[in-house]
């Protein structure tokens, strides 16, 4: 038998779970998924926006994925503590996969990025998905103006959930503290701004055009943003996402804006140079005014522009974390890595692989990394014979337990579903998420006949 760790249990991890017992070249194979939260399915849970319905639902295919007898959720173990790190997990397993994703958010290192009122929009998506990190009352809103900085999909979640009547978001599961600060909201302009043009810009037409059919909210576009943009010259030069792109931008620099409460302004080629202070806070954002550079890029033309701001949200890219006794690549934050096999010093490290966003950066839809965890897999899977050799734990289950880790498994995050539906209920609101440890913990904790203190069962009890 092959004992296998993955570690993480977003899409990349549930994907390389899902590949490695649906081969056929090794049939024992048996897999524990390890997350730090005691709830599965990472940036599906934590990151895709509430209102995005649909792609959320993807976490009913993960479900079938963790419901897979050869495979065991153990949630609430977080790998880096309790002496849980990369050497001891090679103890206890043939291989594991890490799947830890890009948890931070890039920097955009100009002056007066970390006055108050500014955040990187990972934390304002961690806020309104209720992780249970974020302070459920980490944002007022108390902000007439807001500014997102970057033009990718992340930032088009952010600029479309603030510009969202609390009314359209009450059924879903965004939590209930974020869905009142979203009803008291001040925020009547929202201004999303890119340093390169439209033709630059990273989100994807259909996350674009939604924010065109925001029942109150009207979108803006300056024409003079549009006019530097090179590739409405020769539009059949540029691939046919960017056009789709260019199109919608263009449609909406033509409509008038039909009067409705809040006022989505999509502005290009301004480069953030500084957030400027007002009292102690974020009180606007100073940009240079950029131009294309001939070569794909921009220049800067040393002319300046303020949009006045009490609220601004960095939406310029995840970043990989290091994780302690890994190696990493600081610059690309990535696990170094070929093919999914671990690089250390250059060399494969046996038994060690990465999947996911520490793998290739952070980059591409949900469905990206399917094929990105089946490469791993494959890898992995050439190297079986060697890998069984290696001498491991016979229940590294009872391991984690002896060593004071407290696994919530699978019965434990079904006890949470139920909680989250109950407390839809009692709010008059389809399910509800809890946003905190304690409430998640104490969920879990009610699995019936659980025989663990954490819904968990006994260690070899084999309680799913
Ligand atoms: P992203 O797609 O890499 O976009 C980052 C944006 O920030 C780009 O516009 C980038 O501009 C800009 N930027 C970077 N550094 C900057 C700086 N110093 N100053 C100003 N602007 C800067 O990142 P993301 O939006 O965080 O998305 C991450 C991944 O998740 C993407 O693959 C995305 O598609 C995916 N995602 C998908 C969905 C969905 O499908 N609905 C939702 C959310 C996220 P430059 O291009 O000029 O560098």
């Amino acid at each position: 038998m092959l004992r296998i760790a993955v570690v993480g249990s977003g899409p990349s991890g549930v994907y390389a779970a899902q590949a490695l017992v649906g081969q056929s070249s090794v049939p024992d194979v048996r897999v524990h998924i390890l997350d730090r939260l005691p709830c599965p399915y990472g940036l599906v849970r934590y990151g895709v926006a509430p209102d995005h319905e649909k792609i959320k639902s993807l976490q009913n295919n993960l479900r079938a994925v963790l419901e897979d007898d050869r495979i065991d959720f153990l949630g609430n173990v977080e790998v880096g503590a309790r002496g849980l790190g990369p050497r001891r997990l090679l103890e206890l397993y043939h291989a594991v996969v890490y799947c830890i994703g890009a948890a931070r958010d890039r920097r955009l290192g100009i002056p007066g990025e970390d006055l108050p009122g500014s955040h990187s929009a990972t934390d304002f998506v961690s806020w309104y998905s209720a992780h249970p990190d974020a302070a459920p009352d980490a944002f007022a809103l108390g902000a007439r103006t807001a500014v997102v900085i970057g033009v990718g999909n992340v930032a088009v979640d952010v600029a479309r959930i603030l510009a969202r009547g609390a009314d359209e978001l009450r059924g879903t599961d965004v939590p209930e503290g974020a869905l009142e600060a979203l009803a008291a909201s001040r925020v009547r302009e929202v201004h999303i701004v890119g340093r390169r043009g439209p033709s630059g810009a990273k989100f994807t037409t259909k996350e674009l055009r939604e924010l065109g059919a925001l029942p109150s909210a009207d979108v803006l576009v300056d024409p003079a943003d549009l006019a530097l943009e090179t590739a409405y010259a020769d539009p059949a030069a540029v691939p046919a996402l960017v056009r789709r792109n260019l199109t919608v931008v263009r449609e909406w620099a033509d409509r008038p804006p039909q009067g409705r409460p809040r006022r989505l302004h999509v502005r290009f080629f301004l480069r953030p140079v500084e957030l400027l202070e007002q009292g102690g806070r974020v009180g606007g954002v100073r940009f240079e005014r950029t131009a294309p550079d001939g070569s794909g890029g921009v220049r800067g033309t040393g002319v300046y522009e303020e949009i006045e701001a009490q609220l601004v949200l960095r939406a310029v890219g995840y970043r990989g974390v290091p994780m302690e006794g890994l190696p990493f690549d600081a610059e690309r934050g990535v696990v170094p890595n070929s093919a999914g096999r671990v690089l250390r010093d250059g060399a494969f490290s046996p038994g060690e692989y990465v999947a996911g966003w520490i793998k290739r950066g952070p980059n591409g839809v949900i469905g990206t990394n399917r094929p990105c965890a089946k490469e791993t897999v494959n890898a992995l899977l050439e190297d079986a014979a060697v890998l069984g050799r290696r001498q491991v734990a016979a229940d590294p289950e009872a391991e984690l337990r002896a060593a004071g880790h407290r696994p919530v498994r699978w019965r434990g995050w079904l006890a949470i579903e139920e909680a989250e539906a109950a407390l839809g209920h009692t709010l008059g609101r389809p399910r509800v998420k809890i946003p905190d440890w304690a409430g998640l913990l104490g969920a879990a904790q009610g699995a019936a006949g659980a025989g663990g203190p954490e819904g968990a069962g006994g260690p070899g009890e084999g309680a799913r």
